[in-house]
């Protein structure tokens, strides 16, 4: 749930850059939200502050549903992958459970779910710079599904990628939601994309100097 939430920033000159003012969400659990709106109407920093990377001026974002004592988890796949150069496709996935206190047969298994999940078997091996911008953009998929967590954020994770292996992964993403449904925020300045993939998109508008407003466009799947 995000409540009440603001973001200004200070630029250069030290003048007040007012990114979010008062949003209101709240996202359900196994619902797939896809936020659109104009560059610089404050998607990424909802994403970041969501994220954790980043406190909000004003207001706040907690969880709730979650039943565990333990701090809710949160993934999130940028743009650009981010894969360690110097780790092969496997243990780049593995990284996020490295101090997990799974076995480690637990973690070979996970691992390799979602290696499949990807359609990167038989890339085990391979190293990044031997990966096309397609299947780097997998990897980080998987390596953000296999601590199952409990908020799953996109940033734009396609917009790198050319016009068709922008539709194929964005097809892949879609099979991978209906299989696992995760609770996703999934940032995107491609309306298309938003409404092939989310239950629900939610317009963030931006006029300079106003408020935010919000508009949101439930999109029942069948
Ligand atoms: P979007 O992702 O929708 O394009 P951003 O969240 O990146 O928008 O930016 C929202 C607004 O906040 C923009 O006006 C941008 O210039 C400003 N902004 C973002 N990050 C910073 C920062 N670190 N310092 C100053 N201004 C920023
Ligand atoms: P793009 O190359 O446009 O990013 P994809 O990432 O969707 O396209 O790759 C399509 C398929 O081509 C992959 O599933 C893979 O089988 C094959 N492929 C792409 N790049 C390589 C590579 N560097 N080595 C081996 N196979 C590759």
């Amino acid at each position: 749930v995000i409540e009440n939430l603001s973001k200004t920033f200070r630029d250069k000159k030290d003048n007040e850059v007012v990114a979010l003012h008062d949003i209101n969400l709240a996202i359900n659990n196994e619902e797939f939200v896809a936020i659109v709106g104009p560059s610089g109407c404050g998607k990424s920093t909802l994403l970041n502050i969501v994220a954790g990377l980043m406190s909000p001026t004003e207001g706040k974002v907690y969880f709730d549903h979650i039943e565990t004592s333990k701090p809710p988890s949160v993934s999130v796949v940028f743009q650009e992958a981010g894969l360690f150069p110097w780790r092969t496709v496997l243990d780049n996935v593995k990284l996020g459970l490295e101090n997990s206190d799974l076995s480690k047969e637990k973690i070979e298994r996970r691992v390799n779910k979602y290696i499949n999940m990807v359609g990167l078997q038989g890339f085990e091996n391979s190293y990044p710079h031997q990966l096309s911008g397609g299947m780097k953009q997998r990897v980080g998929i998987a390596r953000a599904l296999a601590t199952k967590p409990d908020l799953l954020l996109m940033d734009e994770p396609l917009s790198a990628l050319d016009a068709q292996t922008r539709q194929i992964l964005q097809e892949e993403l879609l099979n991978i939601w209906n299989e696992e449904k995760h609770r996703t925020i999934y940032v995107t300045h491609n309306i298309n994309e938003a409404v092939f993939l989310a239950d629900r998109v939610v317009v963030l508008s931006r006029r300079p100097g106003k408020i935010n407003k919000i508009i949101n466009i439930n999109l029942p799947r069948n």
